[in-house]
């Protein structure tokens, strides 16, 4: 199938997975995963209606898109993989959203490196709870210090607008389940306690997205379904 048929189909799935779950209609956004593929292929997407991207590794993202850019298309683009410290630079210039905060240094950098070109960004921070990356914060109470950071404006050119997580690949939906239900939770919390409205949850990708739309997700990342396997 083709780059726009697979899209065409997991948007219906996705639709499909918000009337299952009661969600409002059209609440999730799908951020179509174009890693490891070619411009012309997040191009074939973009022709087809979608405009929301998310890559992995900044170079490879800035290579491709400032391709894409060049050839006279238009896109928004979301960094969903670890992130250093030094790439962060590039990152906030290429980027709506970083959703792979892992640390405080990254937010440290990202204010400073925003507030050189006056840009202001949105940020998920990312929470650990799958298996197969080492990927997120891991402990809670570094987590909120995060976010309380966050919440008393410590970072002028930064919107903290929720949080990112991976599941486990496993054919275990309960586990799975799990995750997606305990980074809600964790939402729900910190929304509470520091008064923030961390309306975002990113969670989900092609193997388990109907599931995390169940528990709440308004963010699925999707690559796979949509561009097929990665070399
Ligand atoms: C690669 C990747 C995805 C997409 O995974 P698929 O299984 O191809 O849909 C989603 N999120 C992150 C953080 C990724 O690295």
């Amino acid at each position: 199938m083709s780059v726009a048929e697979n899209l065409a189909q997991v948007i219906s799935l996705v639709r499909a997975a918000e009337k299952t779950a009661n969600r409002v209609p059209n609440s999730v956004r799908l951020v179509a995963v174009s890693k490891f593929h070619s411009a012309d292929d997040v191009i074939s997407a973009i022709k087809a209606g979608q405009n929301l991207f998310g890559e992995n590794r900044v170079q490879e993202a800035v290579s491709k898109f400032s391709d894409i850019s060049a050839r006279g298309f238009s896109f928004d683009l979301h960094i969903i993989g670890t992130l250093q410290r030094n790439k962060v630079r590039d990152a906030v210039k290429i980027a709506s959203c970083i959703e792979s905060v892992d640390r405080i240094v990254l937010l440290e950098e990202i204010e400073k490196q925003c507030a050189k070109i006056g840009k202001t960004i949105d940020v998920l921070l990312e929470f650990h709870t799958g298996e197969e990356t080492k990927a997120g914060f891991t402990d809670t109470e570094e987590l909120k210090k995060a976010v309380r950071l966050c919440a008393e404006k410590a970072y002028p050119h930064i919107l903290l607008k929720g949080l990112m997580t991976m599941a486990s690949n496993t054919d275990d939906t309960e586990k799975i389940r799990r995750s997606f239900s305990t980074l809600r939770s964790l939402r729900d919390t910190l929304s509470q306690t520091y008064g923030l409205s961390l309306p975002e949850l990113s969670m989900g990708m092609s193997g388990d997205y109907p599931i995390a739309i169940s528990e709440g997700a308004t963010i699925v990342r999707i690559g796979t379904a949509i561009f097929g396997a990665r070399q």
